[in-house]
């Protein structure tokens, strides 16, 4: 049997009870480790975090928090290699795929630690001017930003095993707030790697950083009233927690990031053959192949009139073609593996739902795999499906998790975002235009259902940051069916490890706060 990867908890490496869950190699099928929270004192565990790890983060200052995400960010660099190896081994992706998560979190990791830098020698973080309560302006409410005094329990999804656990750990560890993780069991392997790596390293203080492998089990019931939750994954699964009885009971904050049916949307200016119309077609194959389509920003729906539905369809679908799809170990794969045979079947039985009501443009099924047994691998060719019946309900409400898109044709503007819209929630719609005012209505229209809006006019062609690039310095989350989270953006990300307070009091009180952050 494999090694069973340790948790670390309460201040040292403990295994869990019994054979624990295997951990599979998604090309080959073979077991690569085993994880198990079975058994562990997961209340215990939540209690040292919370008084050990939270009294030395708050006991720090923001600059002095930065300056532990550096050191963090410093050992990731020193064993990134290691990191692809994993990867490569236990998520089947390409070194161009793997450095999506890996790199992503080592940037986001850096980002955080200038801008808490910039925060200084403080402790809180002023929330506006003081204004007068009284009358003659005696008595007066400074509202005030502390961090809270609970742990955040971050449970992830198994796409991004590294950049999921650091872009929370980042704006959490600087907040002060000690971290309690729970990786995806199908991918943990990295998340377990990365952080043994930093207690190794011993940049953090005890209880600051904890990490439980294996099923959820009983770590909800652990929570306390101060703890927050910041999930990443299903709808369902979300619902479960945001439910669950200690959550609700002790008013515990929850951040959902879940499943979302973005879009691209090709406005009726751009032809074939105009630059925003080839635009489109690079982004949407892009989005379609990176980590085999297996990211919660990949465009799912694209848009354009109905008029370019047979040039568009044509132009993506000859560029799908020249995908190679594989084992990563092959230098001439393109696209390596889903992440598990469990989730091959559900994309496969995803594409056989919406097959009923849209006609397959290219399809991925057929594709030959590069050094890759089908009956064994979790890999999988892009497929485009098409649904020039608008009023196909089923596309704009099943979520396929792999390299699965649908092209949809549109009348007018206002038929194209009704449709968009129809995803109820997404976290980010791109669009395409030669015409900014035009962009900036559309955008404006449409802001309210979505996390962010990624704009690709011809003149930011090879500048802009990609559609399903998730920025530390742009919000990340949706409204509705995206779960309603909200991640990243700068320093905004802060206000969720901390708790908004209004102090009321004579001006010479107030004055007794000293200075906060800037
Ligand atoms: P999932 O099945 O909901 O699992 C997510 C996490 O929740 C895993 O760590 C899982 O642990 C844990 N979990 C499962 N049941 C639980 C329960 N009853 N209580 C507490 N935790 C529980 O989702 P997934 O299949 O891993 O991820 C794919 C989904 O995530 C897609 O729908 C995708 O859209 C969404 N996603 C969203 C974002 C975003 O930022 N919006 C990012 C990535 C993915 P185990 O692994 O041990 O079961």
């Amino acid at each position: 049997m494999s090694t069973l990867l340790p948790n670390f908890l309460a201040g040292r490496w403990q295994a869990g009870d019994g054979p624990g869950a295997p951990l599979f190699d998604p090309v080959s099928g073979a077991e690569l480790a085993r994880v198990s929270s079975a058994g562990l004192d997961l209340a215990a565990a939540c209690e040292y975090a919370r008084h050990e790890g939270g009294t030395a983060l708050r006991a720090l200052t923001y600059r002095e928090r930065a300056g532990l995400l550096a050191a963090i960010a410093d050992v990731l660099k020193a064993n990134r290699d290691r990191y692809f190896d994993i990867a490569l081994a236990n998520s089947g992706t390409t070194h161009r795929d793997s450095a999506v998560d890996i790199d992503g979190a080592i940037f986001t990791l850096g980002q955080y630690a200038r801008w808490g830098t910039e925060l200084g020698d403080a402790r809180w973080l002023p929330d506006g001017e003081a204004v007068p309560l009284a009358k003659d302006g005696s008595f007066r409410s400074q509202h005030v930003s502390v961090p809270v005094r609970g742990l955040a329990l971050f449970i992830n999804a198994f796409n991004f095993p590294a950049w999921g656990l650091w872009e929370k750990a980042a704006p959490a560890l600087l907040s002060g707030v000690p971290v309690v993780a729970k990786p995806a069991t199908a991918t943990a392997w990295l998340a377990q790697a990365m952080v043994a790596d930093v207690i190794a390293a011993g940049v953090l203080p005890p209880g600051a950083l904890s990490i439980a492998c294996g099923s959820a089990r009983g770590l909800l019931d652990a929570l306390q009233p101060f703890d927050v939750v910041s999930f990443t994954g299903s709808a369902d699964t979300a619902a479960a927690i945001r439910a669950h009885d200690a959550v609700v009971r002790r008013s515990v904050r929850v951040n959902v990031e879940a499943d979302s049916l973005n879009s691209a949307l090709l406005l009726p200016d751009a032809p074939p053959g105009s630059p925003a119309f080839d635009l489109l077609i690079d982004e949407v194959v892009r989005e379609m192949t990176v980590k085999s389509g297996q990211k919660c920003t990949a465009i799912r729906r694209i848009f354009v009139p109905a008029a370019h539905y047979a040039d568009a369809g044509r132009a993506i679908s000859a560029r799908l073609a020249q995908i190679t799809v594989g084992d990563p170990r092959n230098d001439a794969v393109h696209m390596g593996s889903l992440v598990s045979r469990a989730q091959w079947e559900s994309v496969r039985a995803g594409i056989a739902q919406l097959r009923r009501h849209a006609e397959v443009l290219h399809d991925g099924e057929a594709t030959p795999l590069v050094d890759a047994d089908p009956s064994v691998s979790a890999c999988i060719g892009p497929t485009l499906l098409g649904a020039p019946d608008a009023s196909a309900g089923a596309v704009h409400e099943i979520e396929v998790f792999g390299p699965v898109a649908t092209l949809l044709p549109y009348r007018d503007l206002d038929d194209a975002t009704r449709q968009v819209r129809l995803g109820q929630g997404s976290l980010v719609t791109s669009i395409y235009t030669g015409d900014d005012a035009l962009a900036a209505r559309v955008a404006l229209e449409l802001a309210d259902a979505h996390g962010r809006l990624h704009v690709v006019t011809p003149a930011v062609g090879a500048t802009h940051s990609g559609h399903g690039n998730v920025m530390p310095m742009s919000l990340h989350g949706g409204p509705g069916r995206a779960g309603g989270g909200e991640e990243l953006g700068g320093l905004r990300a802060l206000q969720f490890y901390h708790r908004r307070t209004a102090i009321q009091g004579a001006g010479s009180v107030l004055d007794g706060l000293g200075a906060g952050g800037p």
